[in-house]
């Protein structure tokens, strides 16, 4: 093994950049704006003043290159960042591949993911304007754990629904949110009108994101002195992401290095867009050109099987319209292990740069996911979140090519969070009980029926 760079490639506190990156300010067109659900106008600020501080919705919106990180979060941030970056010598190694991988680390934060990165400054703009306590959704437990997190930071309360499949698969998320200070309820729950409404057809309803977003944003408009906080697929959240990649540009540099090829997982689009926005920047500068892909689970393959539509990002359709990559907002994904990334939409902003050819996107079955996994653990020693999985399934695919074809392309990836509390998953692709979800084209054109027709 020629071990020509070292393996950890570490930022002292000192050189953390304190500026997020928006993406907006350097495309050729912006997003199509947000619509208001019942008269279908653009959503102006007011619409989402309910629901989100004023800050964030100027972020929301915003068309500025850089927005500087207050002192503030950047405080909480130290508790963990910067974060580091690993050459994967052992994993190249493994599979006798001339390629050059990197992987940009995020499970070292507190909650174990790249979620605290958003949750953090969600918490903080919101305690600033005095709110006092936020609501949520959480599929997996990631977000919900991220946000109770930085809400007890700031002194504030958290209220957490819970999908009811994983609020009992997961006890331990559960509990990680009940350390923090967060109330957790099973999502459909008995505190909403819409809980109520779907338990009383189904008492065991194993619930979904979408649901579970439809209940936290009930119980946020209900008290004017509470705002809502979502960990994904918004404009503000993917910009306080970009910190991963504004830490990986200067790490690479450090060690002479440009990625030809940067793939990361998709849910919402928050960690592929936290890793790949300042990378597109330097592309569109002309200063380097990766390939750049994101990659989803097969079984909830919004980018590579969706429509480009307006849809609503919740299951009762309260929120503003959004026009994104959609399955339709009624679709209910097979229960693949990757909970982060079952969810019926894509980022506007991820969806838009696909459109214009900027990215590209494939989707991957589970199995292939774990089998990649247990590759990177048996060599790299960490145990990846099922999330990334499918990154390192996809960067694995690469370093094969490469393998082919004798090129040293640098493949880039973020491993957003480790598996720790989920190896239950581990257990069920180890003794070969992991099964691969075909999606039946009906299952989209009957949730794609459910999404409104616009004028
Ligand atoms: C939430 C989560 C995801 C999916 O969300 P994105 O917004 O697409 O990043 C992926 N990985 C982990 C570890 C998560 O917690």
């Amino acid at each position: 093994m020629v071990a020509d760079v070292p393996h950890k490639i570490y930022l002292d506190e000192s050189e953390m950049p304190t500026r997020w990156y928006n993406l907006v300010a350097d495309l050729p067109e912006p997003p199509p704006p947000p619509l208001h659900p019942g008269t279908h106008e653009p959503a102006g600020p007011d619409d989402f003043a309910p629901l989100f501080p004023m800050a964030l919705i100027e972020q929301e919106v915003s068309a500025e290159r850089f927005i500087d990180i207050p002192g503030g979060v950047l405080d909480v941030y130290r508790l963990w960042r910067p974060s580091p970056l690993f050459r994967a010598h052992r994993l190249e190694e493994l599979l006798d591949t001339p390629a050059r991988i990197y992987y940009k680390y995020e499970g070292v934060s507190p909650a174990g993911s790249h979620k605290p990165n958003t949750s953090v400054p969600q918490a903080y703009y919101n305690h600033q304007e005095g709110v006092a306590k936020l609501t949520t959704e959480t599929g997996a437990g990631q977000w919900g754990s991220a946000l109770a997190f930085a809400t007890a930071q700031y002194g504030m309360e958290c209220e957490v629904w819970q999908v009811a499949a994983s609020y009992r698969q997961k006890p331990y998320r559960r509990t990680m949110m009940e350390i923090w200070g967060a109330t957790v309820h099973s999502s459909p729950s008995d505190v909403t009108d819409f809980g109520r409404q779907l338990l009383a057809e189904d008492p065991d309803h194993p619930g979904s994101l979408g649901i579970a977003i439809s209940e936290a944003v009930a119980a946020c408009v209900a008290d004017p002195a509470v705002r809502y906080a979502l960990g994904s697929v918004l404009n503000h959240v993917l910009m306080h992401q970009t910190i991963i990649g504004e830490e990986a540009l200067l790490q690479l540099a450090k060690v002479g290095e440009t990625p030809d090829v940067l793939v990361g997982c998709t849910g919402g689009g928050s960690n592929f867009g936290g890793l790949a926005f300042p990378f597109l920047r330097e592309k569109l500068a002309g200063r380097m050109d990766p390939v750049v892909r994101c990659v989803e689970p097969a079984a909830c393959p919004t980018l590579t099987k969706g429509e480009y539509r307006y849809d609503f990002g919740d299951t009762a359709g309260m929120t503003p319209l959004m026009k994104m990559h959609t399955l339709g907002h009624s679709f209910v994904p097979e229960p693949i292990h990757a909970g982060g990334l079952r969810y019926h939409g894509m980022s506007p902003l991820v969806s838009h740069i696909y459109e214009l050819g900027l990215v590209e996107a494939i989707s991957i079955h589970q199995r292939e996911c774990f089998a990649g996994a247990l590759q990177f653990a048996r060599t790299e020693g960490i145990v990846p979140a099922p999330e990334p999985t499918h990154a390192i399934a996809a960067a694995i695919r690469e370093a094969l090519a490469c393998k082919e074809s004798g090129e040293e392309k640098v493949i880039l990836t973020a491993l957003c969070g480790h598996g720790h509390l989920d190896l239950a998953a581990y257990e069920k692709y180890l003794s070969d009980e992991m099964v691969d979800y075909d999606l039946p084209e009906s299952a989209i054109t009957d949730a794609m029926a459910s999404v409104p027709v616009l004028a």
